[in-house]
């Protein structure tokens, strides 16, 4: 993945807050949780963005508020040089066409009363790109693309196996022929022995039509196959954007580097030698940010500024960025 790849998604200091209420007639707001607390980053085209935290972190709410699926409280979006932050649903909907989701739960993601030629064609039927005659053809090459047996369109869900599920819930996204798709922990749901085979298909399917991804997942084994550069996400924020190889050979965050301990090293030498460290605690609510970082609560280096102190995303070397007061700008 070169530098100088055009940016196709450019997210700046997003914010995507959900407000408690109290009462039920008259609701009044009482909190807030920001969820999404001032990320930004870019993604460029035909890259494989990994989008890495612990359940909680914000990683989904950013997915589906770039693609503008969930409003948004502040920032801008800016996708492929338009800012879509505010384009109205009608005005978003050229937009739609070229940004899909692929979702978590394949099981819950399908509608089981629906065929599988249904099911793909929706999105072309709704957006009026294909007249009923034209179809079969059409849900036909998409089965075939992503490796279903177009024989088996006039099947329904329950027939398929969990992978299968995910290839038809792929074929949907693709119907569109988008350019960039948020996948939502794809494989999350999915038995070890067919994860490996979705990422395959999907990197196949990325090299094919010049696909750009946003890879969501809460493991950073899963994302290091996928990933030509990876965000590490905490409490709301981005602690850490880098290469996956500077990341992997040279972590900063304290958090990364926690993650990076869970990770086997796939020779068997080093594995021996990994040593794990635990994550002290849970993350703490959105609802109840620490008011510095937002890891001191857990990290195992903090100062004393860390508690007041939010540490700014800042560059540290050639595409690498980190969050913390204890890495200095090179
Ligand atoms: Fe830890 Fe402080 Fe760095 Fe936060 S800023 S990760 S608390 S050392």
């Amino acid at each position: 993945m070169r530098n100088d790849m055009r940016t196709l998604v450019e997210i700046d200091n997003l914010h995507v807050h959900f407000p408690v209420t109290q009462g039920i007639i008259f609701k009044k707001k009482i909190n807030e949780v920001k969820a999404v607390d001032g990320v930004s980053f870019s993604i460029r085209q035909g890259e494989t963005m990994g989008l890495v935290g612990e359940s909680g972190c914000g990683k989904t709410t950013t997915g589906r508020a770039i693609l503008r699926l969930l409003d948004i409280t502040d920032g801008t979006i800016t996708f492929d040089g338009t800012d879509i932050s505010k384009l109205s649903k009608k005005e978003m909907l050229p937009m739609r066409l070229r940004m899909q989701m692929i979702f978590q739960d394949p099981y819950a993601s399908l509608n089981p009363r629906q065929s599988v030629i249904d099911i793909i064609s929706d999105p072309l039927l709704a957006h009026r790109l294909i007249d009923r005659s034209e179809r079969k053809d059409r849900v036909s090459d998409l089965m075939s693309m992503v490796g279903l047996d177009p024989r088996f369109m006039n099947r329904f869900p329950h027939e398929f196996s969990g992978g299968q599920r995910q290839r038809i819930g792929i074929a949907r996204s693709l119907a569109l022929n988008p350019e960039f798709i948020v996948c939502d922990e794809p494989i999350a749901a999915l038995d070890v022995s067919i994860q490996a085979q979705i990422i395959n298909l999907l990197q196949d399917l990325q090299e094919k039509i010049g696909l750009t991804y946003l890879f969501i997942a809460h493991d950073l084994s899963v994302v290091r196959h996928i990933s030509d550069r990876i965000a590490v996400m905490y409490l709301g924020v981005i602690v850490e954007i880098a290469k996956k190889s500077a990341l992997f050979s040279n972590p900063l965050h304290p958090y990364t580097k926690i993650l990076l301990s869970a990770v086997p090293k796939p020779d068997p030498k080093t594995e021996r030698q990994r040593k794990r460290i635990m994550l002290k605690g849970e993350i703490p609510s959105p609802l109840h940010k620490p008011k510095g970082c937002p890891f001191s609560t857990r990290c195992p280096y903090a100062l004393p500024r860390c508690k007041d102190e939010l540490p700014l995303l800042r560059t540290f070397d050639d595409d690498h960025q980190v969050a913390c007061h204890l890495i200095k700008e090179s």
